[in-house]
């Protein structure tokens, strides 16, 4: 699908191009600061300065020996109903947390992305889902090491509302029931393609497919934003490990005085930088404008030996979609415009 990119150069462009999985393999065993090796990364504005808008991504990293093109186009037509389902919230006057919601429902329930069915395995072959919601007036709630939850994204915002806590560790399929999340067996959950996956990640070390996790960030007709992410983590993870998505600040972060932010990528990079709270400081405490505080911010996450992707909304101000990864599937929608990427 035609994309229309803005490139940027920043410190420490490759003399000779590399492949990112490449890259990624030597951030990985330890690049320095001054690598010449750093992704460089790539930003566009989209949508108005004001009024409903949303963005969403279903993942960011190398392309891997699986993408075809018939797994691309499958890609797009999710997000393309991803986009109907949130923006539909937005039309009508809904608010920007309904539609980000929304929104990775459809998402979370498409085999194709690293969130809900479809999830990333770990090391032992089981899914354990991370889901945060948070909303411009700093509200939050965010859930780790689900196993059952059908979508990750309704347990993180039953923490938001329902209780007077931010951040749930494996919460028990009793509490799951209290907050009224919908349930289903783990096997539901574990799909032929993410065995492959494993097999392939156990078998060849980095040679395997990184991206898929979903986020949604929005702005609704009063102004509102609110920010969403979903994820099965990272493919071969240990049991246990807990990445940047539920943490408000790093993989997900909302503020009314500044954007909402949604991240895809190596998660500990991007949790090393405090990568959304980061976003959001460059441009409350420097001045810097949103698209050239995503790009430096991808630039921390570099020099954490990291790549991915972020999708921005500003309260005020046309959104941002950039990234330093080899690819990321994304799609926006505003009045009288929408893309998908994949
Ligand atoms: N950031 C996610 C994690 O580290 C993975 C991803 O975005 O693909 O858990």
């Amino acid at each position: 699908m035609a994309q229309t990119t803005e490139t940027r150069i920043t410190e420490a462009q490759p003399t000779t191009p590399q492949p990112l999985s490449a890259q990624s393999a030597a951030l990985q065993a330890g690049a320095t600061h001054a690598s010449p090796r750093l992704p460089q990364a790539t930003s566009e504005l989209v949508g108005p300065e004001d009024g409903p808008l949303l963005l969403i991504h279903g993942g960011a990293g190398d392309r891997g020996p699986n993408s075809t093109a018939a797994r691309r186009e499958q890609v797009a037509t999710d997000l393309e109903r991803a986009l109907d389902a949130g923006y539909a919230v937005l039309d009508a006057g809904g608010a920007a947390e309904d539609a980000v919601c929304a929104a990775i429902h459809i998402m979370e329930d498409a085999p194709e992305f690293n969130a809900g069915r479809g999830a990333a395995l770990t090391s032992d072959g089981n899914v354990q889902m991370d889901a945060c919601l948070m909303t411009g007036d700093g509200e939050v709630g965010a859930v780790a090491g689900l196993t059952t939850a059908r979508h990750p994204i309704d347990a993180a915002r039953a923490v938001k509302h329902r209780t007077r806590h931010v951040l749930f560790a494996a919460p028990n399929d009793k509490e799951l029931t209290d907050w009224g999340v919908a349930m289903e067996d783990p096997s539901y959950f574990v799909t032929e393609q993410r065995k492959a996956s494993l097999a392939d990640a156990q078998a060849n070390g980095d040679a395997w497919e990184k991206h898929g996790t979903i986020g949604a960030v929005a702005r609704d007709a009063g102004g509102n934003i609110a920010a969403a992410t979903s994820t099965g983590g990272i493919t071969n993870q240990m049991t246990g490990r807990v990445g940047d998505s539920p943490l408000p600040g790093c993989g997900n972060y909302a503020n009314a005085d500044t954007i909402a932010v949604s991240g895809t990528g190596i998660g500990e990079a991007f949790v090393r930088a405090v990568a959304g709270r980061q976003l959001s400081d460059r441009i409350e405490y420097a001045g810097q404008p949103p698209k050239d505080a995503a790009e430096s911010t991808l630039d921390d996450i570099a020099r954490h030996r990291g790549d991915g992707g972020i999708i921005v909304v500003p309260a005020r101000g046309q959104g941002v979609i950039a990234f330093n990864s080899e690819m990321m599937n994304f799609g926006y929608r505003c009045a009288g415009s929408t893309r998908v990427n994949s």
